[in-house]
């Protein structure tokens, strides 16, 4: 890598979006602190630095076009390039998801921030990233979308759930068409699975901390040339689909 290395993380003013920009920021990176409100966002840069971070306020909703195409401009207005975007923003669109009653908005909305919102993003960004010497995108996915743990009884399920889980599960079908399309390039594009953490996401229930829910993605989002692309990460290794 350069000497600089520039980071955006999406949903990063509290959460795992936050640890992954503390954590990455610990080794050195320049971080843009994607989010969408102005004194969350404030706030979470002023932390940052205080941690001795090289942080930078990014204003970013992943569902807004405009938002998404400024926040490209500024980075390129700033750095000109981009080599890391960890898309980890999303929402679970509350708990009461069963497919016989789901509220046909909540499956769009999710589906709109969890997956439409990702590919604006990185789209958005694709020109900024391939002037970096060794892009790396990292998609926050869950082992929730994992079609093979979601039927096998006894594990981890979660909730039943016609829009979060299912939306995971499309992030990972795209990823996989992203790192079929990149193939050749040198950009490699990832899943990370965090594990269940304690955040505002799931009202604190998770028994990992967010930090210990970084790890993956700040893994990821660091790998050397040649490593693996197309690919779900957990802390203990793959992620079966
Ligand atoms: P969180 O604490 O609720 O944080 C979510 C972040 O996403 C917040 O910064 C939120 O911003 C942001 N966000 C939501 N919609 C956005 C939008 N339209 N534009 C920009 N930012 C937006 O959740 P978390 O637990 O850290 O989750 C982070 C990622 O990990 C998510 O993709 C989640 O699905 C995944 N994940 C979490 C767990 C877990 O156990 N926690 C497990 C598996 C996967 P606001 O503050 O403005 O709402």
């Amino acid at each position: 890598m350069s000497e600089q290395t520039i980071a955006l993380v999406t949903g990063a003013n509290k959460g795992i979006g936050y640890e992954i920009a503390a954590g990455l920021g610990a080794l050195g990176v320049t971080v843009g602190v994607g989010a969408r409100d102005d004194t969350r966002r404030e706030e979470a840069v002023a932390k940052l630095r205080a941690a001795g971070v090289d942080a930078f306020g990014v204003a970013l909703d992943v569902t807004d076009d405009a938002s998404v195409a400024a926040a490209a401009a500024l980075i390129e207005e700033r750095y000109g390039r981009l080599d890391v975007l960890v898309n980890n923003a999303g929402i679970t669109g509350g708990r009461e998801q069963e497919p016989t009653t789901a509220d046909l908005d909540i499956i769009r909305t999710v589906v709109e921030t969890n997956v439409i919102g990702v590919v604006r993003v990185t789209n958005a960004l694709l020109p900024l990233l391939r002037r970096a010497p060794s892009p790396r995108i990292v998609n926050m996915s869950s082992s929730v979308g994992s079609l093979t743990r979601q039927s096998t009884p006894g594990g981890e399920l979660g909730p039943i759930a016609a829009a979060y889980s299912p939306s995971k599960t499309f992030l990972n079908a795209v990823t996989v068409q992203y790192a079929r399309e990149l193939a050749g390039t040198n950009i490699l594009i990832n899943l990370a699975c965090p594990g269940y953490c304690a955040t505002d996401l799931n009202g604190y229930r998770g028994h990992r901390t967010a930090e210990q829910g970084a790890a993956t993605a700040i893994r990821l989002a660091t790998l050397p040339d040649g490593g693996p692309t197309g690919a779900f990460f957990e802390d203990d290794g793959s992620v079966p689909w």
